[in-house]
């Protein structure tokens, strides 16, 4: 029949609040482009069970496939990372791989052609699609440089090689110099016998058994990292970005009272603050930002997390924040401290919002430079600063610190000046806002009047396929 032979697209996410949003839109873009044929979402029953679908139609499918975190040690319902400790991180990604029986199962019901787009971490999928003869595809949600150097650097783990000095190049992108303070804290004590080095060398075998790699990216901004990726792999990296999350909202406060408070500061004026879905810095680092905002002057929206270590159970402490400085901010209505999770598009999207104070998340990112806005960086983590690399390389971005080990300290002072750099009326500044204002035009270009060249690439990806089907 004809239902029988129409494609059939499996979106296959990793268990992570920042991976999914990224899927749902490429859900959407697909029907877009084919109209005809099945889209399918896999994940757990708790997080298939939290999303917030928009009414698209046709809809997306969703498939549960059972997981039982405490078989792997690890807490009753704990199914995604954002359920975890760090420590518990390595164990989460072993465990994720229990669902490969389950998704065999699903895969091999499906009657029509099928294609696997699955998560970098789920690059084991690849084995799946082979033995049921499917196309298989990865989406890497991140940036072609920042992931092209993590699997680089979990490889060859260039610092621990015996000419190691503090600066050192990649052996397989000799062109790319990297820093040990951009080692990400786990990958720092990697010895190539350790779980988590085990773990990504495997999930970068699985990536060069795939057929095709879609990047959350643009063509005209990261050529060389697309190079980096069809070099790293031998497949054709196919970039369709800026894949943009659909805006979420406040859990702890009105939408409407964080935007009437943007609404009454004047245009550029304000730093927004967060370090992402999942991460945060440390308590004393938590203490010179605050002292460095109020010496800054200037108006600054904070989404606050607890520090590093210590966790919210019982709410917010106020101890965590340097004394009186809630109390002072309030009285000079110099800073909005939200709690919890805040409308980040809708804030970066404001007109009176000048920078953002990132961890260079790669969601992050894209969300501030297409609304024009430039960066100061405090990567955290993971490929975050592969990616504060290349913003800083773009000029739109300065490093303010790296880290939340106990050695990256941050200085007041050091904040008050990034603000004043990028915020103020500096030479600098200016260049960064300029910058900015051209990346996000590339952005928009990409798939305007859906013709741009991400656009192009979604298109070629999808007849590619369909010729293998
Ligand atoms: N986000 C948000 N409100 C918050 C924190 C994060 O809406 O308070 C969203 C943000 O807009 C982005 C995503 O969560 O889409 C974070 O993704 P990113 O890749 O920047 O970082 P991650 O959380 O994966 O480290």
């Amino acid at each position: 029949s004809e239902e029988a032979e129409s494609l059939h697209v499996v979106l296959f996410p990793f268990l992570a609040r920042g991976h999914i949003p990224a899927f749902l839109r490429l859900a959407a873009l697909l029907h877009e482009l084919r109209p005809g044929i099945t889209v399918t979402l896999v994940s757990t029953p708790r997080l298939l069970a939290a999303l917030s679908l928009p009414a698209t139609t046709p809809p997306i499918r969703l498939h549960a496939l059972p997981f039982a975190p405490a078989d792997h040690g690890l807490p009753p319902g704990a199914d995604s990372l954002a359920d975890l400790h760090v420590h518990q991180f390595i164990t989460f990604f072993q465990a994720s791989e229990s669902l490969r029986p389950a998704f065999e199962g699903f895969i091999s019901g499906i009657r029509s052609p099928v294609c696997i787009i699955a998560d970098a971490f789920f690059a084991w999928t690849a084995d799946v699609a082979r033995a049921r003869g499917a196309f298989h595809a990865v989406f890497l949600t991140g940036g072609a440089f920042g992931f092209s150097v993590f699997f680089s650097v979990w490889e060859h783990l260039p610092h621990t090689l015996a000419a190691a000095g503090d600066e050192f190049p990649l052996p397989d992108f000799p062109s790319v110099v990297l820093h040990r303070t951009q080692i990400p804290r786990y990958m720092l004590s990697a010895t190539g016998d350790d779980p988590w080095t085990a773990y990504f060398r495997r999930v970068i075998t699985f990536c060069r058994k795939t057929d095709a790699v879609l990047v959350n990216t643009v063509q005209e901004l990261e050529s060389s990292g697309l190079d980096m990726l069809r070099r790293n792999f031998s497949v054709q990296p196919w970039p369709i970005g800026p894949i943009l999350a659909a805006p979420t909202a406040s859990e702890s406060q009105d939408d409407s009272s964080i935007i009437r408070w943007l609404d009454a500061r004047p245009p550029r004026s304000v730093l927004y603050i967060s370090f992402g879905s999942q991460n945060t810095i440390n308590a004393d680092q938590m203490a010179e930002l605050a002292l460095g905002l109020e010496a800054s002057g200037r108006p600054f929206l904070w989404v606050l997390r607890p520090p590093l270590g210590l966790d919210a159970t019982d709410g917010f402490r106020p101890e965590w924040l340097p004394a009186g400085f809630e109390e002072r901010t309030a009285r000079a209505n110099r800073g909005l401290l939200v709690r919890g999770w805040a409308p980040q598009v809708r804030i970066l999207a404001h007109a009176s919002t000048g920078a953002f104070m990132s961890h260079c998340g790669w969601n992050s990112i894209l969300e501030s430079l297409c609304h024009g806005v430039p960066l100061i960086g405090w990567p955290l983590g993971a490929e975050q600063f592969f990616n504060a690399k290349l913003v800083v390389e773009w000029g739109v971005c300065v490093e303010v610190a790296r880290g939340n080990m106990d050695s990256s300290a941050v200085a007041r002072g050091a904040v008050a000046e990034a603000l004043r750099t990028v915020m103020g009326e500096t030479e600098k500044g200016d260049d960064m806002r300029r910058n900015a204002g051209v990346i996000s035009g590339a952005m928009a270009a990409a798939w305007e009047g859906r013709r741009g060249s991400s656009a192009a690439s979604l298109e070629g990806f999808l007849r590619c396929v369909e010729t293998s089907a």
